[in-house]
């Protein structure tokens, strides 16, 4: 099979350049919504592709169209030498986006280097503002430590600052408002996710919140302005509010799924392509990978995937769907 750029493109003509990574299922975190309840499986660190082999694969995506890269997990910056992979990263030919999704906890040590590395965009998750209720959700009391990555972050000067939220009806639902009132005080995105239903994950006992929901109670604030749609846009229809110096998004993956504008595979920890977050379609690229295959070979494990890519994900009729663990597949 050839290598030839903009290769990647799925049954239903979709475009796919953007590739996620989770480089680790390890997490500093424990969260509710995306750490399996129980005792915590964890990957062998023979399991887990080295920074080497993902860097393979990347050069491989980027031969067939990736341009858009994120690093997420688990919790990245945890993984030993995150900031070095950054760097080589960086330094890749053919990337246009590189960004990072993190839980924040570790962000004042490591945002001088992070910066250094090229990331420009960076999501920070913040459920909540209340410092008990942090520990109640993540099992840590960390919100401290991350406020003020948050603010070290704002102050090097990073932009934009993506805070994701996600919804937990009956925990965080009360605080809506003044996640969103963050928006008037800094130029944050701050971004509001519908839970999903992803593998045994212990949420609340209440339904999830849907956007129209989640929604009218930010309204509260005021009335909210659609902003116009950029290139880098991911599913987040974003809003602002008059006299904001930030924005207001909502993802909501459950109720309005964005399916037919998704241009995105995953890397999981493992070594697998996955094609659809909300679906358990995946392609092992690792064992060919090991097993010290060509580069054709390797590119036809993204085509498999791509061939796979369901037209939309069926988490609305059938939540149970899911088994795969976010924490490795990466959110
Ligand atoms: N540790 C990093 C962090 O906390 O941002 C990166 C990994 S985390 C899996 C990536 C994103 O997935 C986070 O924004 C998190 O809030 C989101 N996420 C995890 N579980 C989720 C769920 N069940 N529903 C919706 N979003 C979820």
């Amino acid at each position: 099979m050839e290598i030839s750029n903009n290769a990647l493109i799925d049954r239903y003509k979709r475009h796919l350049n953007y590739l996620r990574i989770s480089i680790t299922d390890r997490c500093n975190l424990k969260c509710l919504y995306c750490m399996p309840s129980g005792p915590a499986y964890k990957m062998d660190h023979e399991e887990i592709l080295r920074y080497e082999e993902i860097l393979r694969i990347i050069r491989i995506g980027i031969r067939l169209g990736i341009t858009k890269i994120r690093i997420t997990g688990g919790e990245p910056l945890v993984r030993k030498d995150c900031c070095d992979f950054l760097e080589t990263l960086g330094r890749l030919r053919g990337l246009n986006d590189i960004s990072l999704t993190t839980n924040g906890v570790l962000l004042t040590d490591y945002i001088d280097r992070i910066i250094a590395a090229g990331i420009k965009r960076l999501n920070i998750s913040l459920d909540t503002l209340d410092r008990t209720k942090y520990q109640n959700i993540t099992g840590v009391d960390a919100f401290d430590c991350v406020w003020a990555g948050i603010q070290a972050a704002y102050e090097k000067g990073m932009y934009p600052i993506k805070i994701n939220v996600v919804v937990l009806n009956g925990i965080n639902d009360d605080e809506l408002a003044d996640l969103a009132a963050l928006s008037f005080q800094y130029p944050f995105h701050i971004r509001f996710i519908e839970y999903m239903p992803i593998g045994q994950t212990r949420q609340c006992d209440k339904a999830p919140l849907l956007y129209p929901d989640i929604r009218s109670r930010i309204e509260q604030l005021g009335e909210l302005m659609p902003v116009a749609r950029q290139p880098h846009d991911g599913p987040a229809r974003r809003y602002k509010f008059n006299g904001a110096i930030g924005e207001v998004g909502f993802i909501s993956a459950v109720s309005h799924h964005f399916c037919e504008q998704c241009n995105r595979l995953r890397l999981t920890a493992d070594g697998r392509i996955r094609s659809c977050l909300l679906a358990d379609i995946h392609e092992d690229i690792k064992t060919p990978l090991r097993a010290g295959r060509l580069d054709t070979d390797l590119a036809d494990v993204f085509f498999r995937a791509v061939e796979r890519k369901p037209f939309q994900h069926a988490v609305k009729l059938d939540p149970t769907a899911i088994n795969g663990e976010m924490v490795s597949i990466g959110g």
